[in-house]
This record gives structure tokens, sequence and C-alpha cells, in this order.
């Protein structure tokens, strides 16, 4: 039997994952406001203008750099990876693997035939691995934020890395995480983390020597599949479209999420919304016997996925079905991972006072037990 946990100590909304998240009401409310968009065609104006609001609004909430464009396809971040890898790695890369999305980037670049081996550059889950120059590296790949792990990395070029290219996989960290985009040449994303809204779109900010390598690689006689194709996709997003057609239900959550974050006050408020649960979930932990940040390193701690180790006489899995039962839901760590540990989503959706009351629960299920 599920201990029932007292009504007082619930969470208003009991969604805490790191991915698909918390989808806010709000939006909701806009993709039933806009349901005459739906079922029209997205080679016309009402879902083009979608398009462009989109486009439009990341650029400003990101701060992009003058020339810096946005473009946007189907398949997610993991479309992405396949994306880059033929058409911006040039010969090498580095990757900074310090968890499962960091390391499924570099397989990605690594089985690519036509590539020489790449370089990684790993780390321990819990901690971070920081990108190096070196000789023959063309493109450096690093996550912002690791989602399986919950650690953060700076975005910045390696110095000494003139002519070579950045690509940050910013899922999860892009739209509550501080950045500057001048340090990248792809700040990549799915909006099904810190954007609230369904999976299955990748969105990129792209410089313009990102754009520049796509076209000379694409142009160089490599094949690329069109579905894969940088060249393709931004030529479509320039005319606010996708390649084929896009989920346009995702698309109304995402604008209205962009929206209401530039409303809010932007990346400054986001960052600081973020940081204020993490600061909550983080002091928790620290305050318990059985609690600790996985993440060693305070500078290193995730501020939008927090993952903390339960001591070992805890058994999480009795926790989460108790949780899940009282419908606080997903905080389960990534499933490769294997600890005893709770990983809680704390992106601008989430109040944080739900974070404060997702800790009052758990308390309440660990002293009653
Ligand atoms: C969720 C996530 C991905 C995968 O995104 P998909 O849209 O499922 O492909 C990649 N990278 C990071 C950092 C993520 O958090």
């Amino acid at each position: 039997m599920p201990l029932t946990i007292p009504p007082h100590l619930l969470p208003t909304d009991g969604r805490f994952g790191s991915g698909p998240s918390k989808v806010r009401p709000g939006q909701v409310d806009h993709l039933v406001a806009n349901a005459h968009v739906l079922g029209t065609s997205h080679r016309r104006a009402p879902v083009k203008d979608l398009v462009h609001r989109i486009r439009e609004g990341v650029t400003e909430l990101l701060g992009a750099p003058d020339g810096y464009e946005v473009a946007l396809g189907n398949g997610g971040a993991t479309a992405f990876w396949d994306l880059a890898t033929l058409c911006l790695v040039e010969r090498r890369a580095q990757h900074a693997a310090f968890g499962e999305f960091g390391g499924k980037f570099a397989a990605a670049t690594s089985r690519a035939p036509f590539l020489e081996p790449s370089q990684v550059i790993a780390a321990e889950p819990g901690t971070v691995a920081y990108l190096e120059t070196a000789e023959g590296v063309d493109t450096y790949a690093t996550p912002h934020n690791e989602t399986s792990t919950g650690a953060v990395a700076p975005v910045l070029r390696p110095a000494g890395s003139d002519g070579a290219i950045v690509l940050t996989d910013g899922t999860s960290g892009a739209g509550a995480l501080p950045v500057d985009l001048s340090q990248t040449d792809a700040y990549y994303f799915a909006p099904q983390k810190v954007f609230a809204a369904d999976g299955g779109l990748w969105l990129a900010v792209l410089s313009p020597a990102a754009v520049e390598r796509a076209a000379r690689i694409e142009g160089s006689g490599r094949w690329v599949p069109e579905f894969l194709s940088l060249t393709t996709a931004l030529e479509n997003s320039r005319q606010d479209q996708t390649l084929n057609t896009p989920a346009v239900a995702t698309l109304l959550l995402l604008a209205d999420q962009v929206e209401w974050l530039l409303d809010q006050g932007g990346l400054e408020w986001s960052t600081k919304r973020s940081a204020a649960s993490a600061e909550i979930l983080y002091s928790w932990a620290r305050a318990r016997e059985w609690a600790t940040p996985f993440v060693a390193r305070p500078e290193e701690r995730s501020p939008v996925v927090g993952t903390i180790d339960l001591a070992a006489e805890i058994d999480v899995d009795r926790v989460l079905a108790d949780l899940r039962a009282n419908g606080v839901q997903d905080v389960f760590a990534y499933r490769k991972l294997g600890r005893n540990q709770l990983r809680v989503g704390m992106y601008p959706a989430v109040d944080p006072d739900d974070v404060a009351a997702l800790t009052a629960c758990v308390d309440y299920l660990v002293e009653t037990a």
C-alpha cells in the first residue's frame, strides 16, 4: 500500500520530469485559443507566422549576436547530432563526454566513416569534462547541461581554437542558463525541457561560421541526405518553414513558452527562477544526513536538473512509487545511471514553491517509513 502524503504538503503541480517536462496550463490555453491553426498548411501564413514568432523570440531570449540565425527542423536533438556529424564536422571532432547525451553525440561522430576518429574527453558522471584546444580538431562539442547527471558546463570557446567551430547541446539548459552565444557556433536544443513543449523538433542558433562550414561541406561532394542537410533546413527556416511537416501543436506550445519567458523578464528572470529552485533543493539535501547532491563541486551543479543521492538504507524505488501514487511524478534518476537517486527538473515552468513542497513530501516519506 502506498503511503498517503498529507494534502497540505503536496505541490500545486506534481510534474518534475527532466524531459518531457511540465507544460504550463497557460500553454494549453494558448493551444486551445489557437485551435483554428491546427490542421492548416505549414506553407501558409498562420503556421509560418508561428514559426516566425519562435525564431524571433528565441533570438531575443538567448541574445543571439548580429548575424546569428535560428534554424529548426524535425527530429529532436538526436537528429541534430546526425545532421552536425554530416554537415558541420570537417575532419575531426572533439567531444566533452560526462554523461549520456554528450556520449551519444561522441558516438555519432566516431561512427562516421568519412571522419577521423573523434577525440573524446571523458569524465565520470557527476563531474564535468572540459574542452581543450587540440591539433587537428575542427569542431568542439559539449553539452551545456548534462541532463542525465545534473552537471553544468561553461559555454566557452577553447582558447586558441580559431578556425574551429564550437557546437553546444543546449537541450535542458537553453532558456534557463546564462549564455554568451558569441562563445559558440551552434547552440541547439529540443523544446521539451525548458521550453515545456512536446518533443520532436530541433532548433539551433547558428553563427555565420557554422552556416559557412555547412555550405562548404555540403558543396564538397560529401553525401548528405536531404533530411539531414543543415543548408536545406536553414533555407526553409529563413522562410519560416520546416523541410517537412512539423507538429503544429508543438509549435504553439513552444511559441507561447518563449513569449511567456520574455514577458516575465527574459533569460535574466528564468535564470534566477531556476537558481532559486536549485538553492531550495540543494540546501535541503545538505541539511539531511541521508541526502547528498550527486555533483560534488557546487559550481558544476545544475540549476535546472538537480540530482540528489539518497543513503543506501532508503529504498528510492519505494519513495518514487509513493510519490507517484500521490501525483508527484518523474523524479527518477536517469535509467542508465543506476543510482539510488532523485532527479528533479527545475525548469522555469516549475514553481520554486513546488520544489520546496517536493522536498517536504520526501521528508515525510523517509521519516514515515
Ligand atoms: C533530452 C536531451 C537530448 C535528447 O533530445 P531528443 O529531443 O529526445 O533527441 C539531447 N541532449 C540533451 C542535453 C538532452 O537533455
